[in-house]
């Protein structure tokens, strides 16, 4: 995979957005700390790019609005992306891995390679359970704990000044291992769509064997994605599950 430039590899991804003035301000976080895209899933309103609060509140960073993408889903928005990360106030008992958002700057800032997602909730109910447990990692800004909601276009400013920080420093102390690490040998790096083709995969397998029952599936398959979420699959591995689903198939 080419390297890209840091600041062209942060996708900032918003589901169900209300409010067409926070979608402004998201334009302009993003735009005043040096990055650019931004993906809206099914903003409330069709038109919310256009829209007299959003032209406002976006002041100078038009262009992001300009270039933003509207799609229908949240897997439309990530296909193409290799390291997602679920940006949420809320913790919650069935989780990828709790990252501060510092400690997901510097990481980012020294290890990524793929274009990066940071999905964020909806103002009023945040973002559901299914978005956040396929996500490789979750990032809580630490707040007050008794008030730690903050306005989207907040949280928004919060990440990303906080990855143009740790672009900015220098990255030779932090060669450890991180989920992140490319230290070493390594493959290419699989996408959320290649990962997404392996679940059904094995999931169809899995039924087929009769491991699982597909009227009563309980946490199987979200148990498998949280598992494989944590381990950054390269397209290799992906194609080795499918082989083994395959097979599986066939007895
Ligand atoms: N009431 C919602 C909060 C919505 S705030 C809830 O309980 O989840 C809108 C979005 O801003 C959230 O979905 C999240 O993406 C982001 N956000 C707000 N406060 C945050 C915090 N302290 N840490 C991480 N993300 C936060």
């Amino acid at each position: 995979m080419q390297q890209k430039n840091k600041y062209d590899q942060l996708r900032f991804v918003l589901v169900e957005t209300s409010h067409p003035g926070n979608i402004g301000a998201a334009a302009r976080a993003i735009k005043t700390m040096g990055f650019g895209q931004l993906y809206l899933v099914n903003p409330r309103f069709e038109d919310a790019l256009q829209q007299p609060e959003a032209i406002a509140f976006a002041s100078g960073a038009q262009d992001v609005l300009d270039n933003a993408k509207i799609v229908s889903s949240v897997k439309e928005a990530l296909n193409d992306c290799s390291f997602v990360v679920a940006v949420s106030a809320r913790l919650r008992e069935f989780s990828p891995p709790v990252l501060e958002a510092r400690e997901f700057a510097t990481q980012f800032a020294a290890f990524a390679v793929g274009n990066t997602a940071l999905v964020f909730g909806n103002e009023r109910y945040g973002l559901p359970n299914e978005i956040v447990t396929s996500c490789n990692a979750l990032v809580n800004i630490s707040a007050n704990p008794n008030y730690s909601s903050l306005n989207l276009a907040q949280a928004i400013q919060v990440l990303a000044y906080e990855a143009r920080m740790a672009i900015r420093t220098s990255v030779d102390d932090l060669l450890t291992m991180s989920p992140m690490s490319k230290i070493g040998f390594s493959g290419e790096l699989a996408s959320n769509q290649q990962i997404d083709g392996m679940y059904e995969h094995l999931e169809q397998a899995l039924v087929k064997i009769k491991f699982l029952d597909a009227d009563n599936p309980k946490k199987l398959m979200p148990r498998l994605k949280r598992l494989f979420a944590r381990t950054q699959l390269e397209v290799e591995e992906v194609n080795i599950i499918r082989g083994i689903a395959k097979k599986m198939m066939e007895k």
